[in-house]
Order: C-alpha cells, then sequence, then structure tokens
C-alpha cells in the first residue's frame, strides 16, 4: 500500500536520502518508522514492538531507554553544552574520559584523541601513521595492511581499509597504500581438510609473503578488528592473532586494534584485544562508548606512535587536525555515564553469561536445512545460510537468502542484519535469557517458514 500523502512515509521518500539503502528500492517499499525504544525494545509508529538483536548497529550496550544518560545530557548540557578543544582550551567531560579511557585500556597507552564516528577515528589512523613517518624521517612508511571483509568505515579513508566490495565500487576507491591481505574465515576459506591451526599459519603466511614484497619498510600498521562484524561475523581461528602478531613483531609493524565493535564488552570481556591477547600500539573505540546515544569515538595511541607525533607538530607548530565537535561535552559525558554503568552493572559478566546461551541456542540451529555455520563469541554471533549445505552455497544473487529471512524475522519481531549471507546478532548487554531465548525461537519459526 502507498503511504499517505504528508505521513512521515512519503516525507522519509519524498526528502531522505538513506544510508546503506538502494535508492531506488526505497522508493518503492518506503521505511519502517521507529517512534521509542525501551531496554532491548525498539516499537515503530504502528506500535509493533521489536527486540533489536542488534543494539541498533551493533552499539546500544545499555538498552533503548537508560535514563541516567539522558539526565547526564542534561546536565551537561545546562552547564556547559559546547566547547571545544583547539589550541590549549578544554572541559572536565573530556579529560576525565580521556583518563577513563586510559586506565579500561587493555595495554598502556599515551594519549586518546576524540573524533565523533568510528569512520572519522579510522580516517584519522591514516593520517597519523603519515603524520609520524614523516616526523620520524621514514616518509616511505606509509602503507597499511588490512583485510578483505574488514571493516572500519566510509570515509574515503576509512573505506579504503575497508575491505568490502560495496564500499569501494563506484566510489572509486581503495586509495592507494592500503593493501587487503586473506580474510581469517575458516569455514569459507580453508582448504578441505585444512585445521584451523594449520588455517592460522596459512593467514599469518600470506600476511608475512605481503609485508616481503611491499618491503617490511614501507608498511606502518597493520589494522584488523578482532573479531569482524559488518563483514560477517567472522571468528578468527585458533591461533591467529598469536601468529600474526609474532609477524608483526618480527618487522616491526604497528597493530592497529579497530575495537569500535568488540569494545567495553562485547566478546564478554572488556575489549576484544583482551579476549584474543592482542598488544595493540593503537586502538579505535566508538558505538558502545556511548551506547550510541550521542556521537563519540576515539583513537589511543601508545607513547611510540605519539612520541613521533607530538614531536612534529612542535616542528610544524601544530597537530593539524581536529573537529569542531572533537571531545564534545555532552557525547563525553554520557560516555563516562554510559561506562560507569557497564561497570556498576557489570555488563560486560552478562554479556559473556548470557553469550553462552546465545551461541548455545543458535548452534541449536546447526542441523537446518538452510544453515551452514554458526559462529560467534559472547553477544555477537552469525549464522550463515546456505541452499547447498555440501557446496556451502545459498541461492543466488548473493544475500538474497538473508534479506528473505531477515525480512521473515523481522515481522516476527526479531531485528537482525542480513550481511551476505549470513545473519548478524549483537543484542544490547543488558539482554536476559527468556530475550535470547524467543531471538532463538524466532530465528528457527522464520528458517522454517522460509525452508
Ligand atoms: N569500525 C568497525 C569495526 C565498525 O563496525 C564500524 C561500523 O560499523 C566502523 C568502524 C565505522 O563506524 P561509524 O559507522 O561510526 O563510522
Amino acid at each position: 500500500m502507498p503511504p499517505l500523502p504528508n505521513s512521515i512515509e512519503a516525507r522519509d521518500i519524498a526528502f531522505h536520502l538513506h544510508p546503506y539503502t538502494n535508492a531506488r528500492r526505497h522508493e518503492e517499499i518506503g521505511p519502517i518508522v521507529m517512534a521509542k525504544g525501551d531496554g532491548v525494545y525498539v516499537e515503530d509508529v504502528d506500535g509493533k514492538r521489536y527486540i533489536e538483536a542488534m543494539a541498533g548497529l551493533w552499539s546500544v550496550a545499555v538498552g533503548f531507554s537508560e535514563k541516567r544518560l539522558v539526565e547526564a545530557a542534561s546536565r551537561q548540557m545546562a552547564e556547559l553544552p559546547y566547547y571545544h578543544a583547539f589550541t590549549h582550551k578544554t572541559h572536565a567531560p573530556v579529560v576525565d574520559l580521556a583518563e577513563k579511557l586510559i586506565q579500561l585500556a587493555p595495554v598502556p597507552m599515551s594519549k586518546v584523541h576524540f573524533t565523533n564516528s568510528g569512520s572519522e577515528a579510522n580516517d584519522l589512523i591514516v593520517k597519523l601513521l603519515r603524520y609520524r613517518a614523516n616526523g620520524m624521517g621514514e616518509p616511505h612508511r606509509k602503507k597499511i595492511i588490512s583485510r578483505l571483509r574488514g571493516y572500519h568505515g566510509v570515509t574515503l579513508a576509512s573505506a579504503s581499509l575497508t575491505g568490502l566490495p560495496n564500499n569501494h565500487r563506484s566510489f572509486d576507491l581503495p586509495m592507494e597504500g592500503i593493501l587487503h591481505t586473506t580474510c581469517p574465515h575458516h569455514w569459507r576459506e580453508a582448504h578441505e581438510g585444512e585445521s584451523e591451526e594449520a588455517f592460522a599459519t596459512r593467514c599469518a603466511d600470506d600476511l608475512e609473503a605481503m609485508i616481503a614484497a611491499e618491503g617490511p619498510e614501507t608498511i606502518a600498521a597493520f589494522i584488523a578488528e578482532p573479531l569482524m562484524g559488518a563483514g560477517g561475523v567472522v571468528v578468527p581461528p585458533a591461533t591467529y592473532w598469536e601468529k600474526v602478531q609474532a609477524v608483526l613483531r618480527r618487522h616491526d609493524i604497528l597493530l592497529v586494534a579497530d575495537e569500535v565493535i568488540c569494545g567495553f564488552g562485547r566478546t564478554g570481556e572488556m575489549f576484544g584485544s583482551t579476549y584474543y591477547d592482542m598488544k595493540p600500539d593503537i586502538m579505535t573505540v566508538s558505538k558502545a562508548l556511548s551506547s550510541s546515544y550521542l556521537p563519540i569515538s576515539a583513537v589511543l595511541v601508545n607513547e611510540r606512535v605519539y612520541g613521533p607525533i607530538a614531536d612534529e607538530s612542535a616542528k610544524i607548530g601544530t597537530f593539524g587536525h581536529g573537529f569542531t565537535t572533537s571531545g564534545h561535552p555532552v557525547a563525553a559525558a554520557v560516555a563516562l555515564e554510559n561506562l560507569k554503568i557497564i561497570e556498576e552493572r557489570d555488563l560486560v559478566a552478562n554479556a559473556r553469561e548470557r553469550g553462552v546461551r546465545l551461541q548455545a541456542g543458535l548452534r541449536t540451529l546447526s542441523d537446518h536445512p538452510l544453515v551452514g555455520e554458526v559462529r560467534g563469541v559472547g553477544l555477537i554471533a552469525g549464522v550463515e545460510l546456505v541452499t547447498d549445505k555440501k557446496a556451502r552455497i545459498a541461492v543466488q544473487p548473493p544475500g538474497a537468502l538473508a534479506a528473505r529471512a531477515f525480512g521473515l524475522i523481522q515481522e516476527r519481531g526479531v531485528i537482525s542484519r542480513a550481511i551476505g549471507d549470513t545473519l548478524a546478532f549483537c543484542p544490547p548487554l543488558i539482554i536476559d535469557d527468556s530475550q535470547i531465548d524467543t531471538i532463538v525461537e524466532t530465528v528457527r519459526l522464520g528458517l522454517d517458514e522460509l525452508a
């Protein structure tokens, strides 16, 4: 049914170019208009309730109705609604948050720089690495290695780091100097009979071969999510991180951990780097940092990274980077309160404990005729769908099967995300057992209807 004239739906079609949406298809089907949030639920304007099993976009850790975040924002708005941090200015929320992030970091970090989105944070990594290389008198050391299927954002530089075709196609990306190595997706990429460990060795060997081919002295850093999210929830095989970090150490290449999804409890540890025993030199965080109630992200750097950057800024006279809203006081106050809630309510432990149930529950779907693989850690999971289990392929075009499953599951009141032929789940960290059971049951019913 076409939307009523002048309705939100009609005006959305008329005026709004949506992110990550097929624009022509949107003109035909219009939007679902969300009106309210409540715990792990969201409700649309027609009163239909959904479990938001993706926490929005992998982000709303404390749920959709946390009054303490509203109050923190309101207090800060009344006190100092805006100030910047350019040329030696500061304010309490940004200092408190920087200190808190340094305290929480899984490895010794030296400084925090604030940005507004995960994409901006990763974009800055590319700039920081150039600035540092020039500062160290090593202008040749600027290449960055990322991974196929890795997701790091959508600005020119962060979309270049992203290893997904739809972020490059028709945008004339990736930029020069950014390379993509093997995706550690054992189920999809391993050879017949190749063990997880042998596959991890091959991934590390591929990385080392790329470094050798480019010249180790030209590589600034390797960037990766501890566990891939938007590439389809790809859990690295056992020993992957141990082997990859050994390669990086051998060639003196920095490790950048993109903790934008994993950070603040998602895996059942405070950071994905803790879960996988990674020792990053740089970390990017966002999303669960403020539960996305307000936009904020941050880049943490260790002394090895900070030192040459600080020296270069002294030489030039300034570190010529920063946004009007970098370290926005209201966003920083909300992030601080959000981190306090995560700690006080031990939502990291809740993610670990409820995560066991989510993983076990979804794995009961493994023998479903449409399920190829179920994978995940803590409160992040992927269910990869197939129509031919043996050949591990789904009906064409790619993504069509998961898109249909997604629609059926959403109609039944659970919002997931279709990524290629994988359904992703990443619920708020406050979720309880019965809500997890509802998600699993709803997925099963949706898949049964499709089978
Ligand atoms: N890095 C990772 C790992 C992400 O998952 C995302 C977003 O999903 C980003 C970066 C980009 O963040 P944003 O959408 O805030 O720009």
